[in-house]
């Protein structure tokens, strides 16, 4: 069951959507104001379907798992999320030394543990951590995909033959299809990764930002529609 989401708007960069799954509110909204001051949007569930469905429907960047839930233990979403192919980043927070043991024991694909109690500054910083880690460290900081060049660092983009001025927006939205060229991404995931929305914002907000790029880069664009899917950065270019 969907419960206070809540995303990073109003920030100009944002990290995207990270789950929060917790049975004790307290402790979830401790973890959320952390968050969200880091700049990630946050969405809580209490059980371990919910947090199942939510994984689905919203495709966080990271997801935080209390192992003892209600319904489905943490583990038991996380076995489930990685029989299906899902490697969404999971970091466990655990209550016991025997937690530990089954999370590491059981080779999940978890990523990080804290246990409680844990200071939630130490909780954002692990999640930062498995974010980087997930991510890769790319060979280099300059991507370039058909006509269009990115420096990562410097957060600078050109053209063939000229430095473009994108939003802070635009450009992390180009950045993040740039990073696996020929990989398609739905508006949904592209809001969670981009802007740390949930399911609840409307994609339309993708398809505006796009349109912006493209008319920024013009022919050198190389972002692609898919149609009934999302987009793709890819060589090949086309746009349509
Ligand atoms: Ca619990």
């Amino acid at each position: 069951m969907g419960q206070a989401t809540e995303s990073a708007a109003g920030l100009s960069v944002s990290r995207g959507l990270v789950l929060v799954v917790e049975d004790d509110r307290a402790i979830a909204d401790l973890v959320c104001m952390y968050l969200r001051r880091e700049g990630f949007g946050t969405h809580v569930e209490t059980d371990g379907r919910g947090a199942l469905a939510a994984v689905r429907s919203m495709r966080p960047v990271a997801v935080i798992l209390d192992v003892g839930l209600p319904v489905l233990d943490g583990i038991e979403v996380c076995r489930t999320m990685r029989a299906g192919g899902d490697w969404t980043p999971v970091l466990f927070v655990t209550a016991r030394d025997d937690e530990v043991d089954r999370v590491l024991g059981l080779e999940l694909g978890a990523d990080d543990y804290v246990t409680k109690p844990f200071s939630p500054r130490e909780l954002v910083a692990r999640v930062r951590t498995v974010l980087r880690r997930s991510e890769g460290v790319p060979a280099s900081e300059v991507l370039e995909v058909g006509g269009v060049r990115v420096d990562l660092l410097k957060r600078r983009v050109w053209t063939d033959a000229d430095e473009v001025m994108l939003t802070s927006t635009e450009f992390d939205l180009l950045a993040h299809l740039m990073r696996r060229p020929g990989q398609v991404f739905s508006r949904q995931q592209l809001l969670s990764a981009v802007w740390g929305y949930s399911a609840a914002a409307g994609t339309r907000t993708v398809d505006v930002h796009i349109a912006q790029l493209r008319g920024k880069l013009g022919s050198s664009s190389p972002i692609r529609t898919v149609r009934g899917v999302g987009y793709a950065a890819d060589s090949s270019g086309t746009s349509c």
